[in-house]
């Protein structure tokens, strides 16, 4: 049963003309889906519907080929033709019994038009503010440029209207939209009535709600999204020119949703800010308008979210990440079963998914994108088709989520350990600094096993080829993960770095089980560029080593521009003292420590150092698998049907790669992918009558 201090999130609210069934509100999130993959889309929405939000909507939707913001695929709304794929969306959220909302966007200066190759527009004439600094630059608007652009968002709202939306979003945050560079004075200069006072800049918004809510005409809601505070100081919006501007259209929207500066100060990771890191920037603005409010802050605990409408801070509980990692995290609260929430872990993995223009991925929630074309739900999997008993070796996150699919499915599973604790590198990596709400991979399905009578858990139990043929299993899955390597090979040098004899050698395993430099002086060379090279700089430099960070890559773990983490790390990893050296290569290893080269001109320095750590690769940990490959003339006498090699055992990679792996030996274990080159359903591309193809005659005409 429902814990009675949960109550409060499940009365409804009222937003506008439309009623939210209680207070959980999806907010518009990216999918690495948008117009490319509509049909896995809609699939992805309905799920989160169907696991209790209230609101479920959609990402960014275009309204117009001005606001392109190519390379990442989100939604378009340019005209009809992009409305069937809109419709199925919408659909799939009521089907699920949601709401559905769509965030509708003109992105101004932050859309580089690749696409559409129109001259992007702003409220001045400045170089486009996108991530990859296009050389592109935004002409500042005319006042028909802004009639022109009003009529274009109208034009959406009726559009979205038509294909059944229930809550329109005008967008104004985050320096991703349009009407957010006219709001901020670090972007508008403008000396006419859309520039200069707060009021003025605060024009263009107020005309475009207006618009809006006349359009929506009382059969849909209004929602503002704002960035409540620019964390620029003066140069930016400031608290009180946000609280000017909800005084001043406080009754305009039917909704107000709240973020905070840009996309990285928003959705922060948990290395970087706790659950509810916002609430500082929210409070007090509930009371500026009568509209229902909503606010994020990776709320994971129903006890912070009842606190925060409690105390009046927040109506609705806005969360995109909290509902990626477990889209059914309001029944959950609902039926009482709140120890059964696939808890966010804060990595940002999700938001890889935009920037690598793929298909939205999550560490804890494997199912998440696999909705559509692999049939995966994030709950439910299909019964067990036989009575095989499956052993799987090594409880790292492949293994434990292996164990745990499977054990749900109802087959009798033995899952076996070397170690004294679950979790594999989890378990190790969630002891460094920042990294300990990592642990909840572990936590998750630690709880979940303890639930299931048919997996029996063995810790301490290292298993050898000889143990596994003894034991007589059907299935074998062997789980035993990867280490780190010990010899420099990565992506700079493909095989081992040159040594003129070489200081004390350790890699993050060494670190990670506890051993330290001898010296003082440490040389990290990072050749890895997510994010454990910067992590163990951090540790080192915190324990007071002298460090000095070496890597090939222009930047201090590069890959983290993929989740909004690059900026922060190079400020922590900075303040902690360590000596950043960028664009170089450790060349070879000395008795005295090292010889790094610029990756440019190959100019050489010696970098003295009393250790160097190498963070550049892994290597399988696949003796077991590989023995049990030889020895499998012995399979039959066991009982032994199949020995596969899952997670990082099989191939290293990331930890939300590892928990796929698991859960899709589990799906594949009695049911293979279809046979033939793609193992999952795709949409594509309909094709439209081809222009006639005109031989060229040799004349220019
Ligand atoms: P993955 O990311 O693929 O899950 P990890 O490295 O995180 O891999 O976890 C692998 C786990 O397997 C570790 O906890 C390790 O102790 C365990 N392990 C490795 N070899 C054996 C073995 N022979 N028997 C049992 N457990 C093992
Ligand atoms: Fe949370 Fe990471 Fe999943 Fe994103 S990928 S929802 S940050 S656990």
């Amino acid at each position: 049963m429902r814990d009675p201090r949960h109550d409060v999130l499940f009365e409804p609210v009222q937003i506008g003309p439309v009623t939210a069934r209680n207070r959980f509100f999806q907010v518009p999130h990216c999918t690495g889906m948008g117009y490319r993959d509509p049909t896995a889309e809609a699939a992805l929405r309905r799920v989160k519907a169907e696991g209790g939000w209230a609101v479920v909507c959609t990402e960014q939707v275009e309204i117009h080929p001005t606001s392109d913001i190519t390379p990442f695929i989100e939604l378009r709304i340019w005209d009809d033709g992009d409305l069937p794929a809109l419709e199925r969306i919408a659909e799939g959220i009521h089907d699920g019994g949601a709401l559905a909302g769509i965030e509708l966007a003109h992105n101004g200066m932050n859309s580089p038009n690749l696409t559409t190759r129109e001259p992007p527009i702003g409220p001045v004439n400045l170089p486009v503010a996108t991530w990859s600094h296009d050389p592109v630059q935004a002409r500042a608007m005319t006042k028909s440029d802004i009639a022109s652009l009003r009529r274009w968002h109208r034009d959406a709202v009726l559009r979205s209207l038509a294909v059944g939306y229930d809550l329109v979003y005008v967008y104004a945050g985050h320096a991703l939209s349009g009407i957010h560079f006219f709001l901020s004075s670090r972007y508008n200069s403008r000396t006419d009535e859309y520039g200069g006072s707060v009021r003025n800049r605060a024009r263009l918004l107020r005309e475009i709600l207006a618009d809006a809510r006349e359009a929506a005409a009382g059969k849909a809601a209004v929602a503002c999204r704002i960035t409540v505070d620019e964390l620029l100081g003066d140069d930016g919006i400031t608290r009180a020119e946000i609280e000017e501007i909800i005084g001043e259209l406080a009754e305009l929207p039917d909704l107000w949703d709240f973020v905070l500066g840009s996309w990285e100060d928003d959705s922060v990771t948990s290395r970087f800010g706790p659950e509810a890191g916002q609430e500082r920037c929210v409070r007090g603005l509930k009371k500026l308008t009568t509209r229902p409010v909503v606010g994020v802050g990776r709320f994971t605990s129903p006890d912070t979210m009842a606190r925060q409408v409690r105390e009046g801070i927040l109506d609705l509980i806005g969360a995109a990440r909290p509902s990626i990692a477990d889209p059914f995290l309001p029944r959950k609260i609902e039926e009482g079963q709140v120890e059964d929430i696939r808890e966010c872990i804060g990595c940002n993995i999700c938001v890889s998914g935009d920037f690598t223009m793929s298909p939205i991925r999550c560490t804890q929630n494997p199912a998440m994108g696999e909705e559509f074309r692999r049939g995966w739900h994030p709950e439910r999997i299909r019964p067990r088709e036989s009575a095989a008993r499956i052993l799987i070796v090594g409880a790292g996150p492949a293994g434990l989520e292996a164990a745990r699919a499977l054990g749900q499915r109802g087959y009798d599973v033995v899952l076996t350990e070397a170690s004294r604790e679950l979790g594999g590198r989890v378990a190790a990596e969630s002891r460094l600094p920042g990294l300990h709400a990592w642990r909840r991979v572990i936590e998750y399905r630690e709880q979940q096993l303890r639930r299931l009578p048919n997996v029996e858990t063995y810790l301490h139990s290292p298993m050898t080829a000889l143990d596994v043929l003894e034991h007589g299993f059907d299935h074998v899955a062997v789980a035993t993960g990867a280490s780190w390597r010990r010899d420099g090979a990565g992506r700079w040098h493909t095989r081992a770095i040159p040594a003129d004899g070489s200081p004390q050698v350790l890699t993050p395993d060494d670190l990670m089980a506890g051993q330290r430099p001898a010296g003082t002086r440490v040389l990290v060379f990072d050749d890895d560029h997510y994010y454990l090279g910067g992590v163990l700089a951090e540790l080192l430099a915190g324990e007071g080593y002298q460090v000095r960070l070496v890597t090939p890559a222009a930047h201090v773990s590069a890959w983290t521009a993929n989740t909004l983490e690059l900026v922060k790390i190079r400020q922590r990893v900075m303040r902690a003292g360590v000596a950043v050296r960028p664009n170089r290569t450790v060349v070879r290893l000395t008795k005295a420590g090292a010889i790094t080269g610029c990756v440019f001109t190959g100019e050489q320095e010696t970098a003295e150092a009393d250790a160097v750590v190498l963070v550049t690769a892994r290597l399988p940990t696949d003796e077991l698998y590989a023995e049990l490959q030889t020895r499998a003339p012995e399979w039959a006498d066991s009982g032994i049907t199949s020995v596969t090699a899952i997670g990082d055992a099989w191939a290293p990679a990331t930890i939300a790669a590892a928990v796929w792996s698991g859960r899709r030996y589990a799906e594949e274990l009695d049911a293979p992918a279809p046979d033939g080159p793609v193992p999952f359903r795709r949409e594509l591309t309909a094709l439209v009558p081809a222009p006639s193809f005109i031989p060229y005659s040799g004349t220019r005409t």
